[in-house]
């Protein structure tokens, strides 16, 4: 006997009623195509990470991993000299995401953000389900303080550099909002490699500040999922009692101790990005696309006649890969990850004949 497919009755209603995340497209690996639509580092993982990789002793696997991720902790806190007990590790940023709205927020408690920014804060919040709510960035990406402490977050997150739009926010404002904030302000990170600045340093004066960081996109390694957070002992004491026990896998964490301590690879893989990040740039500027300057290894364009959507198809029809957001505010543009030299060529040689 089969079960009528309208019975969902199965889930709790705010499961029932939310969308989902819907992440970038992820063809096949090996499928001829320029991949340009979630942000991922074009350059292979640290050779010496790759190593480890290889050279695996089955017996890592055959215990239950440490569940503080130990190895990825010790490398994490020699190369940004924080101590072991600050670092919170995870199964990719996501999972400190999630943690965090777990442990914090629920019905009645707010998951408050500025708009636009990454769509998972909303998803998470949903499902908890918390309220949420949504603040929209000022004209130029001023951050709007005053509105986001009246919206009284049980957690606020801030996106910084922030996607899609690729700007930093400042860190007197991060500053300012902590100060005035009596939830948990959570600075997601994820790009902070390739900005020229980060708010590390308020985790030291504020203990209501965690910032939260990956190896997806400087490091590239997003299919490790690797990630973490960094906060005093006292937030993140609340953090550890709702992961998951063995949150983190002992491949993830020793090839990320690995990953993290060669951080002159990394360097090199991202001092790339950056050249090709602002060749890019006048590349589309001369196409006639009005541009924002990034702090991130992506740009977000607005196409000359402002039919990104069409854009977005006829790209996707001869292989590239870019993002497009159908909704108010993101709909004229396109997010394009910054590629290898050849592919971001192969994107501007598309363009030319679809711009004109
Ligand atoms: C990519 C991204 C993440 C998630 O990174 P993972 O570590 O792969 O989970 C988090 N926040 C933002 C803003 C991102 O763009």
């Amino acid at each position: 006997m089969t079960h009528a497919i309208s019975m969902t009755h199965y889930f709790r209603p705010n499961v029932e009623a939310m969308a989902g995340y819907v992440p970038g497209e992820q063809p096949k690996p090996g499928t001829n195509i320029i991949k340009l639509n979630t942000n991922e580092n074009p350059y292979p993982p640290s050779p010496t990470a790759m190593r480890v990789l290889q050279t695996l002793d089955g017996e890592c696997l055959r215990r239950y991993p440490n569940p503080f991720a130990n190895d990825f902790r010790q490398a994490i806190s020699e190369v940004l000299e924080v101590p072991q007990d600050w670092i919170i590790v995870g199964n990719g940023s996501d999972d400190i995401l999630n943690i965090l709205v777990r442990a914090c927020t629920e019905l009645g408690r707010s998951v408050v953000y500025p708009t636009p920014t990454y769509v998972l804060y909303r998803t998470l919040a949903e499902i908890q389900p918390a309220n949420v709510v949504e603040i929209s960035y000022r004209d130029d990406f001023q951050l709007p303080i005053e509105e986001l402490v009246a919206a009284k977050g049980a957690v606020t997150f801030i996106a910084s550099p922030n996607s899609p739009s690729g700007h930093v926010v400042p860190t007197e404002d991060l500053q300012l909002l902590a100060s005035e904030l009596s939830g948990v302000l959570v600075v997601d990170e994820a790009y902070v490699d390739f900005a020229d600045e980060t708010a590390l340093s308020l985790v030291q004066e504020f203990d209501n500040v965690i910032i939260a960081r990956t190896l997806s996109k400087g490091y590239s390694l997003a299919g490790l999922r690797l990630g973490f957070g960094i906060a005093n002992p006292s937030l993140l004491s609340g953090l550890f009692k709702v992961k998951d026990s063995y949150n983190v896998d002992a491949i993830a964490c020793l090839v990320g101790a690995a990953a993290m301590r060669d951080q002159a690879y990394k360097n090199e893989c991202v001092a790339k990005v950056k050249v090709s990040r602002a060749k890019l740039l006048l590349d589309l500027k001369q196409l006639g696309f009005q541009v924002r300057d990034s702090q991130t290894n992506f740009l977000l364009a607005a196409p000359p006649k402002g039919n990104a959507g069409e854009i977005y198809l006829a790209l996707k029809e001869r292989g590239i890969l870019v993002r497009y957001f159908n909704q108010p505010g993101l709909n004229d543009k396109l997010r394009i990850t910054v590629g290898t030299e050849s592919q971001n060529q192969g994107l501007i040689e598309a363009l030319i004949h679809l711009v004109q």
